[in-house]
């Protein structure tokens, strides 16, 4: 099974290198790819450009060979949908399980998604919890009708839900660009590279 981590990564910090690696121990995946998005379309300009974004994921993650980068976002043009993500990592490993990585307020937001019936029928969901949040809505309801355990997802046909209790660090990409606004430190917050980036500018 791959794992698929789709964000904004501006910029990347610990709590998603721990969501990564938590869930893929949780799930017994092989690898989990990280695919900044180029342009994402859920929010607003992101405060790094793409270029810097990519590359302080790809040093972060350097050394660490369940993670592994991914740019095919930034080499499609236009919005960065996870649906056409998944599409193409389903074509270029068929019948490969794929299991889409997200914390919890991102998964609140998923059924308002660019074709989120396409994501459900490409792969399996892992949800991760995130200090203050917890599922609402719509996404509640698909957790309870899809939920799974990790046993269930290899011989499952996508589209299960699967939640994943991961260390809960109260770290945000928010918060970090308000310590930086503020000329504050980011030191073992965020991996060195990031420390680094902000420091050396
Ligand atoms: P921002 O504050 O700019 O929205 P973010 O910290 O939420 O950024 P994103 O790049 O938007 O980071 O998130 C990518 C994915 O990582 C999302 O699925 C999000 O839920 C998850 N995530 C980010 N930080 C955490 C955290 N501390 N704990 C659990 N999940 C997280």
């Amino acid at each position: 099974m791959i794992g698929i981590f789709g964000g904004t990564f501006d910029p990347i910090h610990i709590g998603h290198l721990r969501l990564a690696t938590e869930v893929a121990e949780a799930l017994g995946l092989d690898r989990v790819q990280l695919v900044p998005a180029a342009i994402p379309p859920h929010r607003g300009e992101p405060l790094l450009d793409a270029d810097t974004r990519l590359e302080l994921v790809a040093e972060s993650i350097a050394d660490d060979p369940r993670l592994v980068l991914d740019d095919r976002e930034h080499r499609r043009a236009g919005p960065s949908y996870t649906s056409d993500t998944l599409a193409e990592f389903a074509a270029e490993f068929p019948g490969e399980p794929l299991v889409l990585l997200m914390g919890m307020d991102a998964f609140n937001g998923l059924p308002d998604w660019h074709e989120v019936d396409r994501i459900l029928e490409s792969a399996h969901i892992a949800v991760a919890t995130r200090p203050g949040a917890r599922a609402q809505g719509t996404a509640r309801e698909w957790l309870e009708a899809r939920r799974a355990t990790a046993e269930d997802l290899p011989g499952a046909a996508p589209g299960r839900i699967v939640p994943v209790e991961i260390t809960r660090l109260d770290i945000s990409a928010t918060g970090l660009r308000a310590l930086v606004d503020q000329g504050r430190s980011l030191r073992y917050l965020v991996p060195e590279p990031v420390v680094r980036h902000f420091t050396c500018g």
